[in-house]
């Protein structure tokens, strides 16, 4: 596999990342990851749009304007051949002699940026036609959510967690209310209604959520964003969550509690449908 490192294209075993690096040392770094359909890449403008703003958030800069950085994806897109699954992007803070708490001068210092594909099936998905089981479990997580940082210490537990418990995935709770998946936002639909968490420094604003917001909208399709409880999610009709790489996901229980008839709904069934055709039209 080719893949990106401040610059050069190089085969994965050759690619160096100093043990200085913040991103390595503090998790001092942001990343995305944009799904790739067609050998095209899908709500792209999203994705870049987000990471600039978890930069700002961050007082960290790219090395590299978003025109670059469009072209750094089509040609690792390129030159592994890439027809589905997705290409992962991220920046760190570089790496100064040592290890220091303070942020290092950016003019000394140049963040580190790699990105590497990954091809997957994707489109196709044998989980999003018999739909996956959450837990629920503590939000512990930090308090800026919002900013996706390369910090994913507590998603990662929560999937082990999930894992134990014979489950695919885990809805995290803060005071009484699911705030999103481990690497996913949650939604649930009662009497035909969406309902998902709002915006906030508590949730990560997701892209495909954006866009499946839009188009349900668009669809027609009730919406209600605001905070919902694990008991509420119990009792809906049907769930689902959103990521890029993942689309429209439909979840057929939780806690070991079935939805409805515990087959995927009719409105996650939908939306999945009308997510990959939009997004893949629009695709670039
Ligand atoms: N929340 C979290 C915590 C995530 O890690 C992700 C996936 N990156 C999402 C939500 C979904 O975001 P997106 O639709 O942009 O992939």
């Amino acid at each position: 596999r080719s893949v990106y490192v401040n610059g050069d294209y190089l085969p994965e075993t050759e690619a160096r990342v100093s043990i200085f690096d913040r991103g390595f040392l503090f998790a001092d770094g942001v990343y995305e990851v944009a799904s790739v359909v067609g050998g095209k890449l899908l709500d792209f403008h999203g994705h870049t749009a987000r990471l600039q703003r978890s930069l700002k958030e961050l007082e960290l800069r790219s090395p590299v304007d978003m025109d670059e950085l469009l072209a750094i994806h089509r040609e690792l897109i390129a030159r592994n051949a890439v027809d589905e699954g997705m290409v992962y992007m991220q920046i760190t803070r570089g790496a100064p002699g040592d290890r220091d708490f303070h942020f290092p001068d950016p003019e000394q210092v140049p963040p580190t940026l790699v990105m590497f594909t990954q091809s997957k099936q994707i489109v196709a998905s044998k989980t999003a036609e018999t739909g996956i089981k959450v837990i629920s479990i503590d939000d512990l997580r930090w308090a800026r959510r919002d900013i996706k940082t390369v910090q994913l210490l507590y998603a990662s537990m929560a999937k082990m967690a999930a894992e134990k418990a014979g489950a695919d995935d885990a809805w995290m709770v803060e005071d009484g209310f699911v705030t999103e998946g481990s690497s996913n936002n949650a939604y649930i639909v009662k009497n035909g209604k969406i309902i998902t968490r709002q915006l906030g420094t508590e949730i990560l604003p997701g892209i495909t959520r954006a866009a499946v917001l839009k188009y349900a909208a668009e669809a027609q399709m009730e919406i209600e964003e605001r905070a919902f409880t694990v008991e509420e999610a119990k009792e809906a009709d049907e769930a689902f969550y959103t990521s890029a790489s993942a689309f429209v996901m439909p979840v057929v229980s939780v806690d070991g509690v079935s939805l409805g008839d515990g087959l995927p709904g009719p409105v996650s069934r939908r939306l999945r449908e009308i997510y990959l055709d939009e997004a893949v039209k629009t695709a670039i």
